[in-house]
């Protein structure tokens, strides 16, 4: 995903995001980690999904915090059943893109968004990455509106090629969150449409990331809006991305489009959420709204990528990012920004 580690020198991201401590602390911990060029991984270990999900031990550290408020607190966003959605990921076991254990939760998702009501659009591709060629499938849920106008939120579900690496937070969160805005959103009707982006390959198929090799459901979904038409009815793209961890904050983003920080942080701490979006900024450098932000579709991406203090299991290869790291009330708390973000721009 987006920054690596071993890039940061070079991206003008690192001094923004880091004291110099903090800096040097990462870059020892790139080193940990490996930074040498790495053909594949961990794709095989897909094989091995139901094995992920075995009982944990009993301790509360081992376990998800399911400590989100009632929905009725937020705004009918439930972050227990979102919670749910994110162990229901995990239990597949890795999945990387064209994987056995993508496929399931593919077929998963789209049986989710069917009980719902939701109505969406699967768009299969076909790509040719540096691990070889993948088929993926893009997963667009629609809610129409009466104007032309379209509020795009989105996710990745795809999790890197890592061994063992089964995204509790990366990805599983953002996708559960956006699970349960769909079962929220797909009974209703506002001015605009609601569009819902379910991405396949947002990671790289390799360790580093490279504008070649990521975001290649993305880049696909906005090639084929602007064909169709649709991209510049694009109002806003709230993209979500590691949403779920227990340390949550979110920092805001200096490559989104400041006019959509501004709104969501000042929904945020209206809503009593100033302690998790934070007023400090940080530089992702590359997610899934970068396809859409060279198209000049506004754009903000929701994401923790605070290594050092938050999300140090973000890519790690120990296969790290797993359920213990998860709290619902992070996941709640995300989920109520968003709806109350949307119901805003419903209102103007
Ligand atoms: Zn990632």
């Amino acid at each position: 995903m987006r920054m690596y580690l071993c890039s940061l020198r070079r991206r003008k991201a690192a001094p923004v995001l880091f004291s110099s401590i903090a800096l040097a602390a990462v870059l020892a911990f790139a080193g940990a980690v490996g930074c040498k060029s790495q053909t594949s991984g961990g794709e095989s270990s897909a094989g091995a999904a139901s094995t992920v999900a075995a009982a944990p031990a009993a301790s509360a550290d081992s376990l998800p915090a399911d400590d989100a408020p009632p929905a009725s607190a937020t705004g009918g966003f439930d972050g227990h059943r979102a919670l749910q959605q994110v162990i229901k990921q995990v239990s597949f076991g890795p999945r990387p893109p064209s994987s056995p254990a993508i496929q399931q939760l593919q077929a998963y998702l789209k049986s989710e968004l069917t009980s719902y009501g939701c109505k969406f659009d699967v768009d299969d591709f076909q790509v040719d990455t540096p691990v070889g060629h993948k088929t993926m499938e893009n997963i667009l849920v629609k809610i129409p509106g009466d104007k032309p106008g379209i509020i795009l939120l989105g996710t990745h579900y795809d999790t890197k090629i890592l061994p063992d690496f089964v995204g509790a937070d990366d990805a599983g969160s953002s996708t559960g969150v956006m699970l349960e805005l769909a079962r929220n959103l797909c009974s209703q009707h506002g001015r605009y449409n609601v569009w819902i982006a379910f991405f396949d390959g947002e990671e790289a198929t390799r360790v580093q990331w490279s504008d070649d090799d990521s975001v290649y459901g993305s880049r696909e979904m906005a090639a084929r809006l602007a064909n169709s038409g649709d991209l510049p009815k694009i109002k806003a793209f709230l993209l979500a991305d590691l949403v779920g961890g227990k340390k949550a904050h979110f920092k805001r983003d200096e490559e989104s489009t400041k006019a959509l920080v501004d709104l969501m942080w000042g929904i945020a701490a209206k809503l009593g959420y100033g302690n998790i979006f934070v007023q400090e900024t940080t530089s992702i450098g590359g997610d899934d709204y970068t396809p859409f932000l060279k198209r000049k579709v506004p754009s903000v991406d929701v994401i923790d990528l605070d290594i050092v203090n938050d999300v140090p299991y973000w890519h790690n290869q120990n296969g790290t990012d797993t359920l213990d790291k998860i709290s619902a009330k992070s996941l709640a708390i995300t989920g109520h920004v968003f709806l109350e973000t949307i119901k805003e721009m419903q209102s103007k």
